[in-house]
């Protein structure tokens, strides 16, 4: 059962945080665990924390970038304390868990966690589709992320519990992986770059916002093709425009 869920800790400092994530994530029945720069791991801290959990720790897969993580995913789901400023739009946990629970078994999806002092960095939410906060305190919002963990966990298995009608939601095509769009922005980029819609002094902020968009529709694998066709078109007559001209 929901083997096709990862649980993803990002640059954890505290090794403790990363036992406790395992323990919340193995009551709840997930088994997924990959950690992106842990500070520490393993670690007899991380072990104690565990208890019982030890054998998620040890499956535990550790790489170096959030992209690597996310290998094979086509659903990221960030989780973040202060997602206000961020506009993007932003779901409680259990609106995020139903919508994460009709997806098809086929799927890989992956819950986010981010750094204990600073959370993801805009960058980092740029891989997620969606955005879950934990509503909590105005003044005092940041839980522990272990317990941030058992609480997206916690929601899932509600959620997944539930009767579910998934025929509806089954998509057409499979949906693009986090890899592919990767490479939609890297392509699509190159050409804003080389058609000079691209404002080369400050071209982070238009990449975000088309992040942003297309992370928002989730294509699946042939709408990502058709546009890497639309934009290889566009190299394409642009070289031919240029010969023309010599
Ligand atoms: N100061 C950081 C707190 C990070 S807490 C910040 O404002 O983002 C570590 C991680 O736990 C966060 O990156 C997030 O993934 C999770 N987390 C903590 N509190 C949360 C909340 N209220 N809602 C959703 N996620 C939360």
């Amino acid at each position: 059962m929901m083997n096709n869920v990862r649980v993803v800790l990002v640059e954890t400092s505290h090794a403790g945080n990363i036992g406790a994530a395992a323990r919340a994530m193995k009551t709840m029945g997930l088994s997924r665990l990959v950690l992106v720069s842990p500070r520490q791991f393993p670690a007899a801290e991380a072990t104690a924390m565990a208890a019982g959990a030890d054998d998620l720790l040890a499956g535990a897969e550790c790489v170096e970038s959030l992209g690597q993580a996310l290998a094979g995913c086509s659903l990221v789901v960030g989780s973040s304390a202060r997602p206000r400023r961020l506009r993007m739009p932003v779901m409680t946990p259990r609106a995020m868990m139903r919508e994460v629970s009709a997806q098809p078994d086929s799927e890989e999806i992956a819950l986010v966690f981010g750094r204990e002092r600073s959370g993801l960095t805009n960058d980092e939410l740029g891989f997620c589709h969606l955005l879950a906060e934990i509503p909590a305190d105005p003044d005092y919002s940041s839980l522990n992320v272990a317990s941030a963990v058992q609480i997206m966990t916690y929601e899932l298995r509600l959620a997944a519990g539930e009767d579910q009608v998934r025929a509806d939601r089954v998509p057409m095509a499979p949906l693009a992986t986090s890899q592919e769009m990767q490479h939609f922005y890297t392509h699509l980029e190159e050409v804003l770059v080389q058609t000079g819609f691209l404002d080369q002094g400050n071209p982070r902020h238009l990449m975000r916002r088309l992040h942003r968009l297309f992370n928002r529709v989730r294509p699946d694998k042939n709408e990502i093709n058709i546009l890497r066709g639309i934009l290889a078109s566009v190299q394409t007559w642009r070289s031919e425009v240029g010969k023309g001209r010599e």
